[in-house]
């Protein structure tokens, strides 16, 4: 017993000793990643590869200078490098499963099978290397040593959403259908945004003549990508063979009942903002041609420009306003008997005769369009409503003015869940306060259509009084009208979920020198932080303890995701912008400190892209966009081709200024409200202001 003891201890130490140790020198590897961060790829492989060319190689060298030349699209000097230090070296658990990985990617089944065989012993059945075993089971038609291998992946860890793929993958093999289904369902469950499993679901529901559900999965595919051309396809031509209505089988969200409201304390002083309502995912106006709405109490529709009243109504009544069919350069309001009231021009307000308290409802207005998990809703706002034509959108603008801090009681809760810790919420409220001022005195994003702020993420998601809650008002009302300011002036304080444990600059992300948007390490022990390519991997596809890896409120997914994209997927979406053939490659160019990809090159026989726009690189190689840009991502070939790319991602959103994720685990560690602003936003100070 002792001598094992002392013989494991020995060989920790000798392991430990022969992987940082030797080439080891600090100096030279920082700036082997620092260059290669910067998309110097040759010159930070001239530093890793004398590492590799001793007769005993350093391990932690022959991984770093594997995974540079694997996103070069070098697979197969990858598969030799690695071969030649699996040969020469130790018995690296690492080491054997890159190999083993290598050789699945190449297509070398058998070579692949024996060494996953090799990691898996030496390195104690480590999940990924399970999940390797398991994808070449699959692919060499052991179909029920792959579904063993996967059942294991997904008890040791159940949230990853690769496992529950393979598996629909492996059930399809076998025609299983209905657990196949069941399989790609789990997929969605564990991560709403992997939707590369719907068109899987929805060809077998469709196999299974389950129609209704068929359609449901095209039409969520279409909804997060309407040039989807299977989606759109599917969706108009099973409509005719549906048992249900659409709205049965995707619901919209009802209100049925006003909520009373009681008003923000102090409210007679507050400034009132102008939220766009309804909007696009960029903030822009939607076409829509009638807006249907119920007030709460007696009500005046008053024309916005003159004031003239032109129509008088009672509560709980459906009224419409919509574009005159003849002319769509006027609109009429319908009352509820059907009957045109009176027309307009430009725009008209709905006032109500008592405004304490009262709601209105606006029936069925679309959210999240785009996203993965947008839909139809009513919404229920406080204040006025101002209903404007459009004549050059062909559209009605709707425009809800509130008073500011009541609106921050329905931003809260959209950008935070409210049962998250009070410190976060109080510094969440801040945010959403300053971010409403500054669009609205500085940036002006939505001048043109006549509203300060929309009700998208583009700005920040407003979902009115449904999604008031009592906590949401105490972090509004605790720190009412404080602002996050830089050299006196209200700061873009731009945020956003969870950043994979470091946040990234303005400058990084190509947005601009702001010296408060810097990149932060984003949790206590910094020396976790990768150094190495092979780090930066290591880093992505575990579970590192920082202030953002948050179970306990946060979707498991939100802090480390992974997505599967078919080449030919990729393919058909980049054709939209340009043909380059058949893709070959994503090559990273530049990245972050903290590892998002700032500027990619998707490659293909025809030609190249260069995309290097955050938010364009996530919705071109998502079916529905990325979470983020902070990923790794592996090329399998097959035949020399290149057949599917995986993605091993952290972090949901941007990057750039607050983790609300991480604030919400430094509260739970005791920090403050301006503790965690001041982390974020380095150099900024909290101040009053007149809003
Ligand atoms: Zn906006
Ligand atoms: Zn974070």
């Amino acid at each position: 017993m002792l001598a094992k003891r002392i013989a494991k201890g020995f060989l920790l130490f000798f392991l430990t000793t022969f992987l940082f140790a030797e080439d080891q020198n600090p100096a030279p590897l920082a700036h082997a990643y620092s260059l290669y961060l910067q998309g110097a790829h040759q010159q930070a492989l001239d530093i890793y590869q004398p590492a590799v060319k001793k007769s005993s190689p350093s391990a932690q060298g022959c991984l770093d200078a594997s995974i540079v030349l694997q996103e070069q699209g070098r697979n197969s000097e990858a598969v030799g490098l690695l071969d030649g230090c699996v040969r020469r070296a130790i018995a690296d658990p690492e080491l054997r499963s890159a190999l083993a990985w290598a050789y699945y990617h190449e297509g070398a089944l058998p070579k692949a099978r024996t060494n996953f065989e090799e990691a898996i012993k030496i390195g104690s059945r480590r999940p990924l290397d399970l999940l390797g075993a398991a994808q070449t089971a699959l692919e060499e038609k052991n179909y029920d040593q792959a579904q063993a291998l996967l059942a294991e992946v997904a008890e040791k860890q159940p949230r990853l959403a690769l496992a529950y793929y393979y598996q629909g993958k492996a059930y399809e093999a076998q025609e299983k259908p209905d657990e196949a289904i069941a399989a790609y369902q789990r997929v969605l469950k564990e991560d709403s945004h992997f939707v590369e499993a719907r068109p899987f679901l929805a060809a077998l529901f469709e196999r299974m003549k389950r129609v209704d559900e068929a359609w449901k999965q095209y039409a969520r595919i279409f909804q997060v990508d309407p040039k989807h051309v299977l989606a759109r396809e599917k969706k108009g031509s099973l409509l005719a063979a549906l048992t249900k209505q659409p709205d049965e089988i995707i619901p919209p969200k009802i209100i049925s009942k006003h909520t009373p409201v009681e008003r923000a304390p102090g409210w007679e002083k507050d400034s009132i903002i102008r939220v766009g309502i309804g909007t696009s995912a960029g903030g822009n106006v939607l076409p829509r041609k009638a807006v249907a709405f119920r007030a709460a109490g007696a009500f005046v529709l008053a024309d916005s420009v003159t004031g003239k009243e032109l129509a008088k109504g009672e509560g709980r009544e459906i009224w419409i306003i919509r574009v005159e069919p003849k002319n769509r350069y006027a609109a009429e309001i319908v009352d509820p008997k059907g009957k045109v009231a009176a027309t307009f021009k430009k725009s008209v307000r709905l006032k109500m005769a008592i405004s304490q308290g009262r709601t209105t409802i606006l029936s069925r207005l679309s959210y999240a369009p785009s996203y993965a998990w947008g839909g139809v809703a009513d919404r229920e706002l406080r204040g006025e409503i101002e209903i404007a034509l459009s004549p050059t959108e062909q559209s009605l603008v709707i425009i809800n003015l509130v008073n500011l801090e009541e609106y921050l009681y329905g931003v809260l809760n959209s950008e935070m869940p409210t049962n998250w810790p009070m410190e976060a919420l109080k510094a969440q409220a801040v945010l959403a306060r300053t971010q409403a001022v500054y669009r609205r005195k500085i940036s002006r994003p939505h001048k043109a259509l006549g509203y300060d702020v929309c009700d998208e993420q583009h700005c920040q998601v407003y979902g009115g009084v449904a999604v008031e809650t009592k906590r949401a008002k105490t972090a509004v009302d605790e720190t009412r009208a404080q602002f996050l300011t830089h050299k006196g002036s209200p700061a873009h304080s731009i945020f956003f979920s969870n950043c994979g444990g470091h946040t990234q600059s303005g400058r990084e992300i190509g947005w601009g020198n702001v010296a408060y948007w810097q990149g932060v390490f984003d949790g206590k022990d910094a020396t976790l932080e990768p150094q190495t390519p092979a780090q930066l991997k290591r880093w992505l596809q575990s579970e590192p303890a920082v202030y953002c890896n948050l179970p306990k409120y946060a979707g498991a997914a939100e802090f480390r995701w992974t997505r599967v994209v078919l080449a030919s997927d990729l393919e058909a979406r980049v054709s939209r912008k340009r043909n380059l053939g058949r893709i070959k490659n994503v090559i990273p160019l530049r990245r972050s400190r903290a590892g998002h990809m700032n500027a990619i090159r998707i490659q293909g026989t025809a030609g190249d892209l260069v995309v290097d726009r955050e938010h364009e690189t996530r919705r071109v190689l998502g079916l529905g966009a990325l979470r983020s840009t902070l990923f790794v991502i592996e090329t399998t070939y097959r035949d020399g081709k290149a057949y599917a790319f995986t993605l091993y991602g952290g972090g949901w959103g941007h990057g750039v200024g607050m983790c609300q994720a991480g604030a919400g685990g430094q509260a739970e560690a005791g920090a403050s409200y301006k503790d965690i602003l001041t982390h974020y936003y380095p150099g900024t100070a909290l101040r009053p202001e007149a809003n």
